[in-house]
């Protein structure tokens, strides 16, 4: 999955999400990425966000629309109302969020072994982080 969520000069936020699927999926499977609220998600009031991992998960637990949720009716900041999916509701090894809200917060959390990411803001600044720092070999 590759997504992308932004904040424009005018306080517009938006999400877009692309996948070719998980391997070896069902012919005919729909993921989560093309259904807005679990995959996807964009609202100017709270954030814009995107997720990858276990596409059925997010669509059961309407993870993208969850975290907006949180923060609308339930007055969460953006880093918690994320945290709360990735650590609490999503299943270990099952799932990556990327999400920012209107004051420009940016969140990238993920409760797999990595999750590669970028971030560039209106100086054209590029940033790509990978992290965790990789684990040192036992001694
Ligand atoms: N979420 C995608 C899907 O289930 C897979 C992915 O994130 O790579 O279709």
């Amino acid at each position: 999955t590759v997504g992308c969520v932004a904040l424009d000069t005018h306080g517009n936020l938006a999400a877009g999400t692309s996948t070719g699927g998980l391997s070896m999926k069902r012919f005919g499977r729909v993921g989560d990425s093309p259904i807005i609220g679990a995959g996807t998600y964009a609202d100017n009031e709270t954030c814009a966000i995107s997720g990858t991992g276990v596409g059925e998960l997010f669509i059961r637990n309407a993870v993208c629309y969850d975290v907006i949720a949180r923060m609308r009716y339930g007055g969460a900041a953006l880093a918690e109302a994320v945290a709360v999916q990735i650590n609490e509701r999503l299943p270990k090894e099952t799932a990556g969020l990327i999400a920012v809200n209107g004051a420009g917060e940016l969140v990238a959390e993920f409760n797999t072994a990595a999750m590669p990411r970028g971030f560039a803001n209106s100086t054209g600044r590029f940033d790509v982080a990978i992290e965790p720092e990789p684990t040192p070999p036992a001694q």
